[in-house]
């Protein structure tokens, strides 16, 4: 995250945002589900410019066995932005303190929802590729994985969306992008679970008074809401379609 606390971009003109969205606008948002053969589930998102893929695999044996627990899955998470993703110099593909940091507040997500204990001494692993970013690469990556996990018929409490709502030229924002993330004076990115409502990621960068802050949750919880319908479509469409052609043989 690189907000400023001056922004010299003009990022809201007139109440309009540089892509013509209102504040509470999300970027166009497209869930595929079942989309890899090899993985036992996967999910692919484009968010706005965000290209990112996610496969799952597993309830599977835990490797190094000396890290099984016989009392739970042991859920992992490896995120990673390809060396082409975006105009950032990558200087090397591979990890990075931004996506060990990442895959971290990713996969404490994914604990909180999986029910391990259905699966003593195995792991679940979470592979997420971002192939283009564009801003918002972690919420749209627990967004991906979510349906990536439902599809591969893992247990979950809840279902969990997640969106950066933040503050550009003085306003709040919804599904920031890259320059109002980048240039912008606030960034906080927001997972909530379904149902429960839990927040089960919250991070902030820059400053916000204590009423924005509100009123973020508040804007970050409708948001939900709308990227909840998506997720759940795309997995009604994924099993939809596998019917039809079940039929057809
Ligand atoms: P998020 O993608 O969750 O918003 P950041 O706030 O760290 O995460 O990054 C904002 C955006 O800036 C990213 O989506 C990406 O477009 C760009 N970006 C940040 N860091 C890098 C990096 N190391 N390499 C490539 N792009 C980056």
């Amino acid at each position: 995250m690189m907000a400023s606390s001056t922004s010299e971009v003009r990022l809201v003109i007139d109440g309009k945002r540089m892509d013509g969205r209102g504040p509470e606008d999300l970027r166009q948002l497209r869930i595929e589900a079942g989309v890899l053969h090899e993985a036992d589930g996967s999910a692919f998102v484009e968010w706005g410019g965000n290209k990112i893929i996610c496969g799952v695999y597993g309830p599977r044996e835990c490797i190094p066995r000396f890290l099984a627990s016989p009392y739970r899955a042991l859920v992992k998470c490896r995120y990673m932005m390809s060396p082409f993703a975006s105009l950032e110099e990558h200087s090397r593909s591979g990890p990075s303190r931004r996506s060990t940091e990442l895959s971290k507040v990713i996969r404490e997500v994914f604990e909180n929802l999986v029910i391990a204990e259905k699966f003593p001494n195995t792991q679940i692993d979470i592979y997420i590729d971002v192939l283009q970013a564009d801003g918002g690469t972690r919420t749209a990556s627990i967004t991906a994985a979510a349906v990536a996990l439902a599809n591969a018929g893992i247990p979950m409490k809840d279902m969990v969306s997640a969106v950066a709502v933040g503050k550009a030229d003085g306003q709040l924002l919804v599904d920031l992008g890259k320059a109002e993330d980048n240039f912008g004076q606030s960034d906080t990115p927001v997972a909530f679970a379904s149902r429960s409502k839990d927040i089960l990621l919250i991070q902030m960068d820059g400053m916000l008074t204590r009423d924005e802050m509100a009123r973020v949750l508040d804007m970050a919880e409708r948001a939900e809401g709308k990227i909840h319908a998506v997720q759940a479509d795309s997995l009604k469409r994924h099993y939809e379609e596998a019917g039809e052609k079940k039929f057809l043989m």
